[in-house]
């Protein structure tokens, strides 16, 4: 829809806009008004270029766009039947648990096999366990290969689906060789398009799962939709949404909670929403609350980072995760609350 600076176009204007139009493929269709005259775009209106031409004429206040810009991830594309499952919980009929380590620590793998019992055991169905870290500092530990057999091995010995981060092509093709059941991408890279078509191409043949979590810096919703789109547009819908916090933080978190909009990207896409509250937060003693007001929002699932004994943890897990008891208890909250916006499914399971 275009919207005239003035009350209405003059002819010639109108013929600029129509010829720009019609070399996009679309027609202009004037909306007569009383006080204004607003001209609608017939046809596909998805040419950035057609927009952009249209929106950067003197006389166009501007041009809004009906059409979704991203054709897959559209609740009303035909992919909005497409269920995916994991850990045996189909998305949407139940809510999905990832917890585990922020980051394995490849010289005590015992710590990491011990939580991922504990986490089972409190009810998660997926294990995360971070195998290479995005760091702010430099000298900080940036991860090792040798924890992808650890998180391999913890998934021989507990069975649960296991989650990494990769953020490039030699960790995805390490990781997905390994047989890592889902792929994180971190809030770092989650506006890196030429990763996110690299795993979109390498995961198109394959089940894996990719959960996109929110960049820091991510503006509007379309954002991060059209960011899942990249992946999806290879032929894998398997893209789960990952609100995480965003900067500026809100001052005593580390970021600023986003669980907010979960049903605000519900209502454009199908994709399944899974909150890490972990890392909105930043602090063990926040996470559980934040963790029940997503559930509250309407998200499908939890990351949580979680230990056995967070103060012996590396990475994240001193400071943000919470002990396999506080996890149980933040897991049976949670459920009663995805009980109470869902009853039907519960009466039904
Ligand atoms: C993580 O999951 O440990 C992590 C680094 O997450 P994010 O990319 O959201 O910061
Ligand atoms: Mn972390």
């Amino acid at each position: 829809m275009i919207l005239p600076k003035a009350a209405r176009l003059t002819p010639e204007q109108l013929t600029e806009v129509t010829q720009i139009a019609e070399a996009g493929g679309c027609r202009v269709q004037p909306i007569v008004g009383t006080v204004r005259t607003i001209y609608a775009i017939v046809g596909d209106e998805r040419d950035e270029l057609m927009i952009n031409r249209i929106e950067g004429l003197p006389y166009i206040e501007r041009v809004d766009q009906i059409q979704s810009p991203h054709k897959l991830m559209d609740r009303r594309s035909g992919l909005a039947s497409h269920r995916i499952t994991l850990g045996g919980v189909t998305l949407g009929d139940e809510l999905l648990i990832i917890a585990g380590h922020c980051t394995i620590d490849p010289k005590n793998p015992q710590l990491f096999f011990e939580s991922a019992q504990a986490v089972k055991e409190a009810g998660a169905h997926v294990l995360r366990g971070g195998v290479w870290k995005p760091r702010t500092n430099p000298y900080s530990f940036q991860g090792d290969v040798k924890s992808l057999d650890i998180l391999l091995e913890a998934h021989r010995r507990t069975g649960l689906p296991v989650d990494a981060e990769v953020m490039d092509e030699t960790q995805l093709k390490l990781a997905l060789d390994a047989g890592v059941h889902m792929l994180q991408v971190g809030a770092r890279n989650a506006l890196n398009y030429s990763l996110l078509r690299n795993i979109g191409r390498a995961v198109a043949e394959r089940d894996t799962v990719v959960l996109l979590k929110r960049s820091l810096h991510m503006g509007p919703i379309n954002e991060f939709i059209s960011a899942a789109e990249y992946i999806t547009a290879f032929g894998n819908p398997n893209v789960i949404l990952c609100p995480r916090g965003t900067a500026p933080t809100l001052d005593g978190y580390r970021n600023h909670p986003d669980e907010s909009i979960t049903p605000l990207l519900k209502e454009k896409t199908w994709a399944p929403v899974v909150v890490d509250p972990s890392h909105s937060v930043g602090k063990a003693a926040y996470v559980p609350a934040c963790a029940l007001a997503a559930v509250a929002y309407g998200a499908d699932g939890l990351c949580i980072e979680a230990h056995v004994q967070p103060s012996k943890g590396i990475g994240d897990d001193p400071k943000q995760a919470l002990t396999p008891e506080q996890l149980a208890e933040t897991i049976s909250q949670a459920k009663q609350i995805w009980a109470l916006r869902h009853p039907l499914k519960v009466a039904s399971a």
